[in-house]
């Protein structure tokens, strides 16, 4: 019953696309339909370029982090290279599963060697002899495919020791997640990997310092990853002049579904191609950790929506008509949260259950004092939770309190 890669792509086969231009075109299983559709010609660049030379184009490009954080890659990458401590760990999140987010399955699914590629470019750059690929259980299409894309790759010598006769050494163990959303908090998944329980540590120190088995490790989302064979392809500048970026539309559109845009298109660009149903009364950007926006003409940069009270994060783009019961959706999200809090700490683990108690008593009677509690406690996860979970717990009921007036008389 899921959805075949291709209709979740409603640009699939479209020439302009960069990230996204084999995904519903070529065979998934197929490395010689991948090598024919341009794969492989990024690494072989980057055994020109070396590793200094493949970090000086990824710090030239300004790529930053896809997973929500937007980290410059380049800075990350670099700073791990130059770790005296070995060996180095690179580890690709894929534990997708911020509410709405599904822009990475669509690559895991739909072009799974060229995430195998550019994870080999990222451990030659970073000096990392092991990666280790961390799928969200729930993603069975996607495990099987990269399992399938991983020992094919392997067998013809793109993986394991001395890659493509350069000398490089380098293999890629998959893990799957258990269905934890905090599992994807990078610092978690070394906990999860380490077979602990998959709680996050404090940062610092940070992951290229003190990251899996307490060794320097690179860590990078999925779209993050890909990005770097374009980056390689084109050059830095030809990349950074178009730099794409993709979107999970979902909610009250006709075509829901991932979608490729170069920075700066306007959401409201996004939704006319999306086709929007019914009148849009906002638009959550972000996804649960995000917030509500009602102006369409915000540019979908990192800035842009920063600078308009939201985040890009991992590219949530949900719709919402006129016909939404706020409150459910607030209700919802309140639960998600609670549920997902690992409760390592106090002001997430009980924050969250308190948020989500106001919102019930709310949903019946407004009532002022609850109004203030759930600013009081909003504000406590965000300045003092450990992660990123319980700091982002509050960041859409307040922005629907503010912006939407869901709780006026
Ligand atoms: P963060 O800002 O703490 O870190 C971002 C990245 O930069 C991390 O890899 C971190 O190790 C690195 N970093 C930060 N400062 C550094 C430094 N001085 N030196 C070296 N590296 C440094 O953010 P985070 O807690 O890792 O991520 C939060 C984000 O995750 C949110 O924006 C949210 O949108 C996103 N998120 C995404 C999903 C998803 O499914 N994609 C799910 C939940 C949350
Ligand atoms: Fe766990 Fe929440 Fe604390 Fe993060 S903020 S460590 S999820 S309790």
């Amino acid at each position: 019953g899921e959805t075949p890669v291709e209709d979740a792509v409603p640009q699939a086969g479209d020439p302009g696309l960069v990230l996204l231009r084999r995904v519903g075109v070529v065979d998934p299983a197929s490395l010689d339909d991948y090598r024919a559709a341009g794969g492989y010609t990024a690494l072989r660049r980057a055994f020109d370029l070396g590793p200094a030379g493949v970090i000086r184009e990824v710090l030239e490009s300004g790529l930053v982090g896809r997973g929500g954080a937007a980290f410059p890659t380049g800075r990350k990458w670099d700073a791990a290279a130059r770790q005296p401590d070995h060996p180095h760990y690179l580890v690709c999140n894929a534990d997708e599963s911020e509410p709405g987010t599904f822009k990475d399955r669509v690559v895991l699914e739909g072009d799974p060697y060229a995430l195998v590629e550019a994870m080999t470019i990222a451990a030659y750059a970073t000096g990392c002899a092991k990666g280790y690929l961390y799928v969200r259980g729930e993603y069975p299409r996607a495990v099987a495919r990269l399992q399938h894309a991983i020992a094919t790759a392997r067998s013809r010598g793109l993986l394991g020791d001395d890659i493509l006769g350069k000398g490089l050494s380098f293999d890629i163990e998959l893990r799957r997640g258990a269905g934890a959303y905090i599992c994807g908090e990078e610092t978690a998944i070394f906990n999860s990997i380490e077979g602990h329980r998959g709680e996050p540590r404090s940062k610092p120190p940070f992951p290229v310092e003190k990251g899996l088995f307490g060794k320097p490790t690179v860590v990078n989302n999925v779209e993050t990853l890909v990005n770097v064979l374009p980056i390689l392809e084109r050059g830095a500048q030809a990349y950074a002049a178009a730099e794409p970026k993709l979107f999970c539309v979902s909610g009250a559109v006709e075509r829901p579904g991932v979608y490729e845009l170069t920075f700066g298109a306007t959401l409201r660009e996004l939704l006319d191609l999306a086709g929007t149903t019914g009148t849009t009364r906002a638009v959550l950007l972000g996804g649960a950790a995000g917030a509500f926006v009602t102006d369409l003409d915000i540019p979908l940069t990192f800035q842009g929506t920063r600078d308009a009270g939201a985040t890009l994060g991992s590219g949530v783009v949900l719709v919402l008509d006129d016909t939404v019961d706020l409150k459910r959706l607030l209700l919802r999200i309140a639960e998600f949260f609670r549920d997902e809090s690992c409760g390592q700490c106090v002001p997430c683990r009980v924050g969250t259950v308190r948020q989500e108690e106001a919102l019930h008593r709310l949903s019946r009677r407004v009532d002022d004092s609850d109004l203030v509690l759930l600013r009081e406690v909003g504000q406590t996860m965000r300045d003092a939770s450990i992660c990123g979970l319980g700091q982002t717990a509050w960041n859409a009921v307040e922005s629907a309190i503010d912006r939407l007036g869901v709780f006026n008389r």
